[in-house]
């Protein structure tokens, strides 16, 4: 909540559009822009120079950007569009100093359909930038710096149109329920992956559905302590219990960790990601700054980034809410590692405050972790089945 307070501030009062320049902007070099590449898998620019700001996209590693200026932390990209945006200098290495951006010349693009989606694959020698946009209609894709002026296009189905302008080729894909996408690259060229919402059988939702579950923390990072225990040890118990509710009723699961072992974040989003996951759901218990804040804000809450999320998050919460009598603490928008993944759809869930004492007796007893567990389950298959109707 904090960090989401401290954002607007910036945005509203001390970063509008004159003061950023006003900022100590420097030349890049000795010519006009800076060649950067991403030093790792998403690699985050953001729509400000601040390391809290919004993210406009997030770059797989070894793509390339290119910076027109910069500030002591951070370049300033342009990507054609008319817009700026910022790309912190630690996660991006600057590979040469050029006169013009290399144009990358792109002839054919072609489409690969099966039951779980549609792979684009679009040649590359130079891996130039890419955004994801998501809009009320569906998805849209950019690619910058690119010439598509003679492209041809395979397999397109009837539900991606594209467009090419001002060095941008453009792919929408319409879908009335988006349900993951993402961009790889390789030695050949960037691939981008547009999901499908999966066939729904409405008895039996989770059939066939790979959930990847992720017990925060563990190990030396214990999370939040309280009355003697650690979040770390409640997050797994009842991620064990979510995984026993969750396969009873069919799913396919997968744990982030089955023990208390220290997992970095970056590992358990590479993990999801590996497993092919439709939805990673994040599990966690609360705390406040100020403990005596407890008394008006405790209970569970469900946090999302991606607008495709929002609707898993409010099924999940409506159950919870009503399962376990808890305060409703909200539906609300948060940029975590564990929320920012847009393949598998991605939620974080806080279950309650462990600094309330009432809600820790509830969330370390077994009987009311199983009672939780079936409660997600229900929120789970309540949103696969708001898909059927797509
Ligand atoms: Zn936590």
């Amino acid at each position: 909540m904090k960090r989401i307070l401290t954002l607007l501030f910036l945005i509203c009062f001390i970063l509008p559009a004159k003061a950023i320049n006003e900022l100590d902007l420097e030349d890049v070099g000795i010519a006009k822009y800076a060649v950067l590449e991403a030093k790792y898998d998403f690699s985050p620019v953001r729509i400000l120079p601040d390391e809290n700001a919004q993210r406009f996209t997030h770059l797989r590693q070894n793509v390339a950007i290119y910076a027109d200026k910069q500030t002591k932390d951070f370049f300033r990209i342009d990507l054609g569009d008319g817009n700026y945006y910022w790309a912190e200098k630690k996660y991006f290495e600057v590979q040469g100093i050029i006169p013009e951006k290399r144009i990358q010349k792109v002839d054919k693009i072609s489409f690969n359909q099966d039951k779980k989606g549609y792979e684009i694959f679009i040649p590359l020698d130079i891996y130039n930038a890419y955004s994801f946009k998501e809009e009320p209609w569906g998805l849209e894709f950019k690619l910058y710096d690119v010439d598509a002026k003679n492209l041809e296009i395979k397999n397109k189905p009837g539900c991606v149109n594209y467009e090419f302008k001002d060095y941008t080729l453009t792919l929408r894909y319409t879908t009335p329920a988006l349900f993951g996408y993402d961009a790889k690259i390789d030695k050949k060229g960037l691939y981008v992956y547009l999901r499908k919402a999966p066939k729904i059988k409405p008895k039996k939702p989770l059939n066939n559905i790979k959930i990847v579950l992720d017990p925060g923390h563990g190990g030396e990072e214990t999370g939040v302590c309280a009355f003697g225990v650690e979040e770390k040890d409640v997050n797994l118990k009842i991620s064990k219990q979510i995984r026993k509710a969750l396969k009873k009723r069919g799913a396919d699961v997968y744990m982030t960790r089955k023990r208390d072992k220290y997992t970095p974040l970056y590992q358990r989003v590479a993990f999801a990601d590996k497993k092919e996951g439709d939805i990673l759901l994040s599990i966690h218990q609360n705390s406040l700054l100020n403990p005596q804040d407890v008394v008006k804000k405790h209970g569970v809450g469900v946090y999302y980034y991606n607008p495709q999320a929002k609707e898993l998050a409010q099924k999940l919460q409506d159950e919870l809410v009503r399962e376990t009598g808890f305060r409703d603490d909200g539906v609300n928008f948060a940029s975590f590692a564990l929320t920012r993944p847009t393949n598998p759809v991605s939620v974080l869930v806080e279950c309650g405050y462990l600094i309330d004492k009432h809600e820790k007796e509830m969330l370390t007893n077994k009987k009311f972790q199983k009672k939780f567990a079936n409660a997600l389950t229900k929120g789970v298959e309540n949103y696969l089945r708001y898909l059927i109707v797509f």
